[in-house]
């Protein structure tokens, strides 16, 4: 203890830890000695402590909260815009449908799997529906893009709505769409098939504008058509071709197919041979007057002298051609023989025009034009004997090309002709667009003309349109009397068809037009230069 006047310390005393105060007063000499048990100060230090350990666990698990919580709300945030780039990466922007990566790998896990909703791989069955719609190109090119997009957005719904929610449906790209629909066999695939088929028939509203398009499409069905993706998807491919191509609307794919598309391909390989030989020949169908039947000029079309197939229809390689970078060494060649015939035809005193069928890919040939004026004076064929025909689809194809090449054809004096009119999209509103001489109306209004009111209704109506506009009008696949006759009766004046005459090789038609000559008449009015033979 300090012995001082005044001091303070801390002691021990029996292990308590004491605060002693010494305070002394030497006027009075008292002193004063203060002893205080330090406890009580460690309990105020001990409760201080408590409060901020308090605080701290309070503080610091109020972080880990808040860091929980941002962490959660930045993961959220990144799982959504995972979310919205896998949704991008899998489907359609336009349609919001799956799109092609999104299908494949759907059907790669379906098929892959083991077993799928408790369905055993061996019960797992499927149809896979490859839908191409028609004339969708036509509408692009004529409507602008933005009008191409807003029916795409129509057909989507209109196919979703028919698939059901039980289907797939996917926007595979373009004018391509696929459903894949798990529960459906042949049969029912099928059905589908054809509500498609009929749906898409109907005519859609664009900018307030009639559209009546159309689909095709191809079935495989899993598992007789092919138990891999890439299988099924060629096979629906060479199914909706064949649909395509024969306007079947729909076709389910058979084994068939695949050797017709092994066909193909092997004539394909064989196109550039068979033009250096000289293996494609112009058979000339006539074109006559009604009621004379008088041929004013005949229709080149050409034939195939397969050294093994014999003789093929342009049908079976018209396509292939079209799709071929031989597309125009073929048709200079064909326009060239048909020039030469026109030479030869003339030296013989037949006086008659020629007309050559065009694939609309020839029209963006820069050289098709002087290839033209150049074969028509070598050869001394007046201008005015040779006809250009192009089908009605593939002039709409490329109506501006169309435009801005009709104009120039009829300059070197050639005539025009629009080929099949009726089967295209194009209203008869388009027909006063177009700088041609002819119309040729499809063999299908001809059919039934003497049966079917609605054929002949648009047949009036064409031929008054045509002659308003200056245009004449040629009825195609005329096969009877009766049909040439109400042809007549309606004001129709010129007449193609095996009723007449069917294509013939050069060899046979010439006597047939020599015996005619002057006028070419044939006697009996609407009597066939040459029965037809079956
Ligand atoms: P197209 O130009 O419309 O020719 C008429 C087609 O109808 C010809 O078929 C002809 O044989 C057929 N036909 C004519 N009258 C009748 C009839 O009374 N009844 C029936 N059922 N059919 C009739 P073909 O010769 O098979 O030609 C088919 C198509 O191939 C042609 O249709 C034409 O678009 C195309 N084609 C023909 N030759 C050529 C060519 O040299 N170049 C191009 N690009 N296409 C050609
Ligand atoms: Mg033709
Ligand atoms: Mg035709």
């Amino acid at each position: 203890m300090s012995t001082g006047v005044n001091g303070s310390g801390f002691t021990s005393h029996q292990k308590e830890r004491l605060l002693w105060v010494y305070k002394s007063d030497v006027n009075t000499g008292l002193s004063v000695l203060l002893l205080q048990k330090t406890n009580s100060l460690n309990i105020a230090l001990e409760y201080v402590a408590n409060r901020l350990s308090i605080t701290a666990f309070l503080t610091f698990w109020l972080a880990v909260w808040a860091a929980l919580v941002m962490s959660a709300l930045i993961s959220n945030r990144f799982e959504q815009n995972n979310k919205r780039l896998a949704f991008m990466a899998s489907h359609d922007d336009l349609t919001g449908l799956p799109n092609r990566y999104h299908l494949v790998s759907m059907l790669n896990n379906f098929l892959t799997k083991e077993e799928t909703s408790g369905v055993p791989p061996e019960d797992r069955k499927g149809a896979l529906l490859l839908i191409d719609l028609d004339k969708f190109k036509e509408v692009n090119d004529t409507m602008g893009h933005a009008a191409g997009d807003e029916l795409l957005v129509s057909i989507s719904k209109r196919l979703s709505e028919l698939a059901g929610t039980k289907a797939q449906v996917t926007r595979y790209g373009g004018d391509e769409f696929v459903i894949w629909h798990q529960e459906l066999d042949r049969m029912e695939a099928e059905v589908l098939a054809q509500d498609i088929v009929a749906a898409c028939r109907q005519p859609l509203l664009v900018n307030n504008i009639r559209f009546e398009i159309g689909a095709s499409i191809g079935i495989a069905c899993y598992p007789q058509h092919g138990s891999e993706v890439d299988v099924l998807f060629k096979r629906a491919d060479v199914a909706m071709y064949h649909a395509k191509k024969h306007r079947f609307g729909y076709q389910m794919f058979d084994q068939t197919l695949s050797s017709q598309t092994a066909y193909w391909t092997s004539l394909r390989g064989q196109l550039n041979n068979a033009l250096q030989q000289s293996q494609f020949v112009l058979y000339y169908q006539p074109k006559v007057t009604l009621p004379q039947g008088v041929v004013v000029g005949v229709e080149a079309l050409v034939r195939w002298e397969h050294p093994e197939e014999g003789l093929l229809a342009p049908g079976m390689f018209i396509d292939i051609i079209e799709q071929s970078t031989v597309v125009h060494e073929f048709t200079r060649y064909v326009l060239r023989q048909a020039i030469m015939q026109c030479r030869l035809w003339l030296n013989q005193g037949i006086r008659i025009s020629v007309a050559v069928n065009l694939s609309p890919y020839n029209l963006r040939d820069d050289e098709f034009i002087p290839f033209l004026k150049e074969q028509l004076s070598a050869h001394l064929v007046p201008p005015e004997l040779m006809e250009i025909e192009l089908t009605e689809s593939g002039t709409m194809s490329d109506l501006n090309v169309a435009q801005r090449m009709f104009p120039l054809l009829r300059a070197v004096g050639v005539k025009v002709s629009i080929d099949d009119f009726g089967t295209g999209m194009s209203s008869l509103a388009y027909v006063k667009k177009l700088d041609v001489n002819y119309i040729k109306i499809d063999r299908s209004f001809i059919t039934n003309i003497t049966t079917d009111f609605r054929d002949v209704a648009v047949i009036k109506s064409m031929l008054l349109l045509c002659s308003n506009l200056n245009k004449e009008v040629i009825a195609e696949g005329v096969e009877t009397p009766e049909q040439a006759e109400k042809l007549h009766e309606l004001g129709c004046q010129l007449a193609q068809g095996y009723y007449f005459g069917k294509p013939m090789h050069p060899l046979v038609i010439t006597p047939l037009l020599i015996k005619d000559i002057p006028d070419l008449a044939i006697v009996t009015p609407i009597k066939p230069i040459k029965k037809a033979t079956p």
